[in-house]
């Protein structure tokens, strides 16, 4: 059952799930028959087997779970569309179920056919309350809570709490929980979880069992998204599906909508679906990366013609002055660590074209040249909102870094001057 704060408990509040719901029941053009339900709700995790790129929680819980000894408050914490609130609702669930026969125990493997499985899965479970602190934060919002947990749960084991972005709950509603939560009554458990875990009192972060969830890396994404494009006969490049992990930026959430967006553009004739580099990277405003990469490369060597060349005909594709700079300062960050590095070009989150022309390039520069690139393109970027056309900007920031590219470093006019401090003879 989900609530907000001071509404009744049949007038929901919407939350980020019935938003996506919403979007799910609206029938797309081509899917009529069947109602289209989004990638993050259809792929949702419903045990805590199924939680993608979270070992350390998993395995803590599974522990707990399993011998009985989990506490009765917790807090999850993590970036958004790490999976916090699908933590919590496992947690209840598996808390809540009663197997098959109805004579189980809380089990790390909920058996989703008992009756509190079931209610769960269709939001109308009585005892699992999900609240959204970010709509209601005072002290009365708050007695309601404890009020309602004296009272033992209607059907199940657990009478649970799900308190989501918790840390927006006032000050003094803060410390009308403190007390419930310091002596709760055996059948209530508290789950918050929350985006921002440096605002949460001390006083209550103390009473809970504090679970973080990671930001997921690329590579799991990546093989998590392929996986799900298997399952909904998707074809894709191994570059398309990298770039959208990346652009996932550590949220599975983020990369599913994006994934979502990507199938629905690649849709094709009689239900096909093949997802391409080109338009993932056209969807995301990317400029294509191999012409980034030529700019970078003749800025680099000095070459002035080209690079304002290059840069007029990215600008004229469409791309954005700020896009082909945050490419052009990507590719630096990455030709850095490359050269560094070089074995980094193993990732196998890293598109080819970075791996490749990357690997080529970086050979050819070093580190200090490197460097230098980045500092001026950087500072040049910020002059981009400055001035009043960042087209000329662009170009007035682009013509300053070939230039100095050709000057020899501070080192390397060190390493020319004599010892004596006299100058060379030109
Ligand atoms: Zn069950």
């Amino acid at each position: 059952m989900r609530v907000t704060f001071g509404q009744s408990l049949t007038n929901k509040g919407m939350t980020v799930d019935a938003a996506l719901k919403l979007v799910e029941e609206t029938p797309q053009a081509g899917n009529t028959t069947q109602a289209y339900r989004v990638l993050a709700r259809k792929y949702r995790p419903s045990k805590l087997s199924e939680l993608v790129g979270q070992e350390t929680l998993t395995t803590i819980l599974k522990h707990g779970i399993e011998s009985g000894r989990l506490g009765h408050a917790f807090i999850l914490t993590g970036i958004r569309g790490t999976g916090k609130t699908t933590t919590a609702r496992i947690i209840a669930r598996s808390l809540n179920c009663t197997g098959p026969d109805d004579n189980g125990q809380p089990t790390i493997d909920p058996c989703g056919v008992c009756a509190s499985c079931t209610a769960l899965s269709q939001d109308r479970h009585m005892d699992v309350i999900e609240i959204d602190a970010a709509s209601r934060t005072s002290v009365d919002d708050v007695r309601e809570i404890i009020e309602a947990a004296r009272y033992k749960p209607v059907s199940a084991r657990y009478k649970i709490y799900i308190i989501d972005e918790v840390h927006m709950l006032s000050k003094s509603a803060f410390n009308a929980l403190l007390k419930t939560l310091e002596e709760p009554p055996a059948y209530v458990k508290f789950i918050f979880a929350t985006t921002e875990i440096q605002k949460v009192p001390q006083t209550i972060l103390s009473r809970c069992v504090r679970f973080d969830l990671a930001r997921i890396a690329a590579d799991v994404l990546c093989e998590y998204f392929k996986e799900i494009c298997t399952r909904e006969q998707a074809t894709f490049e191994d570059d398309a599906i990298a770039i959208i992990a990346k652009a996932a930026d550590g949220s599975v959430r983020d990369g599913l909508s994006i994934l979502d967006q990507a199938m629905t553009q690649g849709l094709q004739e009689k239900g096909v679906c093949s997802i391409k580099t080109e338009a993932v990277r056209r969807m995301l405003g990317h400029s294509d990366q191999a012409k980034i990469y030529a700019l970078f490369q003749s800025l680099s060597e000095g070459n002035l013609p080209q690079t304002l060349t290059l840069f007029r005909e990215l600008y004229q594709e469409g791309g954005e002055v700020r896009h082909i700079f945050e490419g052009l300062l990507d590719t630096c960050c990455l030709l850095t660590r490359l050269q560094a590095a070089p074995e980094l070009a193993q990732d196998p989150t890293m598109p080819e074209t970075d791996r490749t022309q990357g690997l080529d390039i970086s050979s050819r520069l070093s580190v200090s040249q490197l460097s230098r690139v980045w500092q001026m393109l950087l500072k040049g970027y910020g002059e981009l909102s400055i001035a009043p056309s960042p087209e000329q900007a662009g170009e007035m920031v682009l013509i300053r870094t070939t230039h100095t590219a050709n000057l020899p470093s501070i080192y390397e006019i060190i390493k020319q001057t004599p010892e004596d401090g006299s100058k060379k003879k030109p």
